[in-house]
């Protein structure tokens, strides 16, 4: 008797707490398929499913015909969705440019492995880097899951002091995408105009942004973006003191193996631009 009346205890228990289970299940899923809007607490949207780092394989390294200089093009972005202004590219263009860079194949890979490409003296034709500015929560949202699609990489360039902050990705967030074998930059603790700071305040935006990745990452970071573009000789020294290799600049042309790495040019791409510009960008 005692065993009947126990089995009788579990049929209640499941009947009752069954549907629970089903109602918590449905609604994990649900969070999971809507991304970073679903929960106040992201970490929550990795508990289901842990990040697994993932090697992406280093681009070939040809070397180039003696005298032949290297070239890439090097892309900047900022946001990815519907906004007010030109830094906005539609999520649909997006999608569209990197549809064509698959079709191509052109292959994308991160600042660092393009700088050590140029650097190097290694062919980098049918390669692009996709660079993105700021950190923006829409990286995380729009460009990441068409990036994923496409098995393709970026270098995002984070505002550590800005981490978390509405409009920005937080720090699990940044984790997450760095173990995705998305490269992590440095672009200053405020974004600041570092040339017209003095040099303690410059110098405190550069290395401070710099540990607070690295500690976040735990690795070191090698990439960096001069806010706004605007640099001088002084901050280029700040860069070398606190280890960074490579630096991007807002000049508007293709980078080449003639290139200082703390001085890469790009290519800003913008809302309403055509498919047309773009694959003159790339080719
Ligand atoms: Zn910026």
């Amino acid at each position: 008797m005692a065993w009947h009346k126990f089995f009788i205890l579990i049929a209640l228990m499941v009947a009752l707490l069954g549907p629970q289970f089903i109602r918590i299940s449905q609604h994990s899923e649900a969070d999971l398929a809507r991304g970073v809007q679903a929960s106040s607490n992201p970490s929550e949207q990795y508990d289901e499913k842990p990040a697994l780092e993932v090697i992406k394989p280093e681009p070939a390294r040809i070397p180039l015909p003696d005298g032949q200089v290297g070239r890439i093009p090097i892309l900047m972005y900022h946001q990815i969705g519907s906004g007010p202004d030109c830094m906005w590219v539609e999520t649909s263009a997006f999608r569209a440019q990197m549809q064509y860079l698959h079709e191509q194949g052109i292959q994308t890979i991160t600042l660092s492995q393009a700088a050590a490409l140029l650097q190097g003296h290694y062919d980098t034709s049918k390669m692009v880097v996709l660079t993105f500015d700021d950190g923006y929560d829409t990286f995380y949202q729009h460009a990441w899951p068409i990036l994923q699609e496409f098995n393709q990489t970026a270098t995002v360039f984070v505002i550590s002091g800005l981490v978390g902050n509405p409009g920005y990705m937080n720090w699990d967030q940044v984790k997450f995408l760095s173990l995705q074998g998305i490269e992590i930059g440095g672009h200053t603790l405020t974004h600041p105009l570092l040339p017209d700071m003095s040099a303690p305040s410059a110098q405190k935006e550069i290395e401070q942004d710099k540990t607070n990745i690295e500690a976040q990452l735990g690795q070191a970071i090698s990439s960096f973006c001069y806010p706004t573009g605007r640099y001088d000789g002084q901050i280029q020294r700040m860069l070398v003191e606190a280890g960074y290799e490579n630096a991007v600049t807002m000049v508007q042309r293709e980078a080449s193996s003639q290139d200082r790495l703390l001085l890469l040019p790009r290519w800003g791409v913008y809302q309403g631009d055509s498919l047309a510009r773009f694959e003159k960008l790339v080719k």
